[in-house]
């Protein structure tokens, strides 16, 4: 098999097993070879592991992955922040030595080598204000404050209170069993922040996601420019039409093109497969979170309403099957809907789409009422 063949079957392995293990649990893959290797991933292969760990060294390897799994899992480490920062290191090293000698080209400016780089570096930035700022610590000192700025919808937020940090739970809090403490409008602990994305810095996460996502579009339209721009030089469509009489259609050139490319070009094709792939998780990504903002709600509490709606659908068919029973034993007519009463998601803290966006860019906590409400306090 000729090498371009072998990375492409790489290429393809590597994004089936990316798109399996981030996109698997989804609802569209649901009974799919996606979702079995997905499950395989997360579950199966972590249950070979242990079984083959506890047959082959006993307790003693047992404990020893355990304290592992408890490091990497349940406490704060930094594992995914390297990974994340040798990715964009390895991607971007890869990048500056395979194409940077093309720049600048007939369709690439010379300022891309500096523009890279800046655009880089604020994703670096971006990753560090995420990872580093506080996403809304709740303790004793501010805790009326964030009880006032976010009242208890008595839904699916009521009054409790954090047994760990002694403090009351305002609504919309989550105490982070990872980092130990209540986070005010708690979105989700991530684990490639090595921090919880709450009340202040979803603004960051989503700033970070965006640039993200733009940069590597940036980088595969510049590397596809770079890639026009050698096949311009060396004249690939005059050689292909006119020496080897290949048809000027793209369906009859498009498979020489990209034989060519790979054979010649393998760095930079696999790359912008890569940069393509992660380009549209990241929109993916970006996209559920900003309708997550625009709407005023969370991750934890899209799960909060699931549970919820699913419970009430499930007590509201109940009481409907009771009271059709009831009606027929009196020998009436049945006057309920047979599926119960549809169970509507009543956001409290739903502003407007304007509003909303306001409360993501600039925290309730930083607002003028909130830091009275502490002096009053
Ligand atoms: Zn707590
Ligand atoms: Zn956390």
């Amino acid at each position: 098999m000729e090498m371009q063949w072998v990375l492409v079957l790489h290429a393809l392995a590597t994004l089936l097993v990316v798109v399996s293990l981030l996109c698997g649990h989804w609802p569209i893959f649901e009974g799919t070879f996606i979702e079995r290797i997905h499950f395989f991933i997360t579950v199966g292969a972590y249950d070979y592991l242990t079984r083959f760990v506890i047959t082959a060294f006993g307790s003693r390897g047992r404990h020893l992955l355990f304290s592992v799994e408890h490091y990497c899992c349940e406490r704060p480490n930094p594992i995914l922040q390297i990974f994340y920062l040798s990715i964009v290191g390895v991607t971007y090293y890869f990048i500056a030595k395979s194409s940077f000698r093309y720049i600048p080209g007939y369709y690439v400016d010379g300022s891309h080598r500096y523009l890279s780089m800046v655009g880089v570096s604020v994703g670096g930035l971006l990753f560090l204000l995420t990872s580093f700022s506080d996403p809304g610590t709740v303790n004793a000192e501010n805790v009326s404050q964030y009880a006032s700025a976010y009242p208890y919808d008595n839904i699916i937020y009521v009054k409790k209170f954090c047994s760990t940090c002694k403090i009351p739970k305002p609504a919309r809090s989550k105490h982070c069993k990872i980092c130990n403490r209540c986070v005010a409008r708690f979105d989700h602990h991530c684990g490639w922040m090595n921090n919880c994305i709450g009340e202040k810095n979803t603004r960051y996460f989503m700033a970070f996601l965006l640039w993200h996502f733009l940069l590597c579009l940036y980088g595969a339209v510049v590397l596809g420019l770079i890639l026009a721009c050698q096949m311009k030089q060396h004249k690939i469509v005059y050689i292909l039409t006119t020496y080897y009489g290949i048809d000027s259609s793209f369906y009859s050139l498009a498979p020489h093109i990209s034989q060519w490319l790979l054979a010649s070009y393998n760095t930079q094709v696999l790359i912008i497969a890569f940069l393509t792939v992660v380009s549209l998780l990241l929109a993916g990504f970006f996209g559920y979170h900003a309708h997550l903002c625009l709407t005023n709600t969370t991750t934890n509490e899209t799960f909060k309403w699931q549970d919820y709606v699913s419970w009430k659908t499930k007590l509201n068919e109940a009481k409907a099957s009771a009271a059709a029973l009831k009606a027929s034993l009196a020998g009436g007519v049945v006057t309920a809907p047979p599926g119960g009463e549809r169970v509507e998601k009543m956001n409290a803290y739903d502003r407007g789409v304007l509003g909303n966006l306001g409360e993501v860019v600039r925290p309730l906590s930083e607002r003028a009422p909130f830091s009275r409400g502490k002096k009053r306090a």
